[in-house]
Order: structure tokens, then sequence, then C-alpha cells
């Protein structure tokens, strides 16, 4: 099969694996060049350095899954940032969701990313493809790390409106934020100092202290668990079956109390086949082009 290589292009990084006749000989990875969340100059660049130390040249074909790829335009734009890294290469372009369920080892069902943020897609055995959600964080991504980071926040101002103190969730957002009050918080957040990845990166906050028995902390990692379950029902009502679902994304894949929260809505719904992803997506491109005509 010659030189393939497989990019996930998630909202935090572009993870980049150059397989040779179907083995990785090399697997690195760069800052986002996912051109929904950051400007073309910034995908561009972290493209260039991703290539740079896994080789571009000699390739055959480039197959990446990108998060807000919504549009055939959309695509094309990616495409054309990669193609001088590749010169003659064939390049495909698809939603970034696409890479799990073939990495989970499934052909059909709908995979469910739980990451930086969150989208679900799907395929049954008629050929029909599903989507839910995707939206980015401005509209929607429920269930994310950055929609988990962005409620820690959420819960410590309101706290504060009602002239509370700070609780064991507060007291970690402001010391991981070098702040002293839940008032700077707002300013904070609004800075370009911080942004999507940076949030995303606090979910991390809040499943610490769920772990440690904080009530809201557990409530609201419970909530993302189930608003995951519900991209995963949406979809699969769309294509007409009840699994399997597999489960993917940082939250998703390392974070136990996502995980059942997220079988325990879908087994209320009466689907019991879930998976949580085992490799990371990208090792799902070597079925991608094996299935490619
Ligand atoms: C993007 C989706 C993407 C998801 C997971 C969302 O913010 O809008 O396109 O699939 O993150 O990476």
């Amino acid at each position: 099969t010659g030189t393939v290589i497989g990019l996930d292009i998630g909202g935090t990084k572009t993870h980049g694996v150059r397989f040779e006749d179907g083995v990785a000989v090399a697997n690195e990875t760069a800052g986002s060049s996912n051109v929904q969340n950051v400007t073309r100059e910034e995908a561009a660049s972290h493209l260039a350095d991703l290539f740079a130390r896994i080789g571009g040249g000699n390739v055959e074909q480039v197959y990446a899954g990108a998060g807000g790829i919504d549009t055939d335009g959309d695509a094309a734009a990616l495409a054309g940032l990669i193609a001088p890294h590749v010169p003659g290469a064939r390049i495909t372009v698809v939603h970034d969701s696409r890479l799990l369920l073939a990495a989970g080892g499934a052909s059909t069902g709908v995979a469910v990313i739980g990451g930086t943020g969150s989208a679900a897609w799907g395929k049954n055995d008629g050929g029909a493809e599903a989507r839910a959600g995707g939206w980015g964080y401005l509209l929607g991504d429920e269930g994310s790390g950055y929609w988990l980071g962005r409620e820690a926040v959420r819960h410590s101002l309101r706290r504060m409106n009602q002239g509370f103190e700070p609780d064991e969730l507060t007291d970690a957002l402001l010391a991981a934020c070098g702040l002293d009050h839940p008032n700077k918080l707002i300013a904070h957040f609004h800075s370009t100092g911080t942004g999507r990845r940076f949030w995303a990166q606090q979910a991390r906050l809040v499943v610490e202290a769920a772990a440690a028995g904080h009530a809201v902390s557990g409530a609201l990692v419970d909530q993302a668990g189930r608003d995951l379950a519900s991209l995963a029902g949406q979809t699969l009502r769309q294509l007409g079956i009840d699994g399997p679902v597999v489960l993917g994304g940082g939250l998703g894949m390392h974070v136990p109390r996502v995980q059942a929260s997220f079988r325990a809505a879908l087994a209320a719904a009466g689907i019991s086949d879930v998976r949580v992803l085992e490799q990371d997506p990208v090792f799902g491109v070597l079925q991608l082009v094996a299935e490619q005509d």
C-alpha cells in the first residue's frame, strides 16, 4: 500500500502518523490546524511543523480527519493547506468523527467525540450517513472539554453572585489561572491569553474535584456523559440502528465517570453495545484507506 500519512485534526492538536506498508514509522503531534478555530496562517504553520517532523515527499496518500469540516468547501480549503507538503499525493479530508468508528474496529455504527469539542457521526449498512452536534464551541459542543471548563467558570461566578465564598472547584480554578478572586475570571475568560484550548484543559479540574467528592463537579461530569449520549442517540435515530456506539476523545477515552454516565444514559434508551475507543483515532486511517476505491 506504499506510504500513507494519517492526520487527526482536533481542537487542541494535529496528530500525524506516517505508515509505510501499513506500519507506523513516525508518530508526531503539532498544534491544531482546525480551520474553524485557528486562522489559516496558524493552521498552515502547525501543518508545516508536523510535516517537517513526519516527512513529506514520496507519499501516495494523505487521509485527514478534521474538526470543523462541514462542507466540501471546508474540506477543499484544508486539502489546499496540506498539498504543498506532499507533492503528487492523493489527499482526502473527512470530518474527524469518521476516524473513530474505523479506529474502534466498526464498519457501521456511531462514533462520539468527547474531546476539546464534541460531535457524533455514524453510518448504517445501507450506506446512509448521519451526524449530530459538531457545532463548535460558540454554538454547542455540549459534553466537551471546553464545555466542562466553561461550566466551572460559570459555577464560580454564580456562587460569587450569590455571595458565597469560593468552594473547592473555584479554588482549583483560581489557582490554575493564577487569580486571587472570582471576579477576575470574567476578564480572564475573554482575554486573548486564554481560549478554546485553555478552557478545555481546565476540564481536568472538574474531573479531579468530582473524584474528590465535590458534588457540583460530579453533576457536571455526569451531565457531560449524558450530553454525549444524547448526540449518539440522535445519530442512531437518524440511521435507524441501535449500535455499536464508539466513544472517543480525551474526556471520552480517559474519564471513567463520563463513560459510566454515557453508558447509563444509553442503556436507559435500550442501547447496550457501547465501546470505549482504545487506540488513537488516527489509526482508523488504515481501514478507511483500504475501504476506498
Ligand atoms: C467541531 C466539530 C468537531 C468536534 C470534535 C467541534 O468543536 O465543531 O467539527 O468534530 O469539535 O473535534
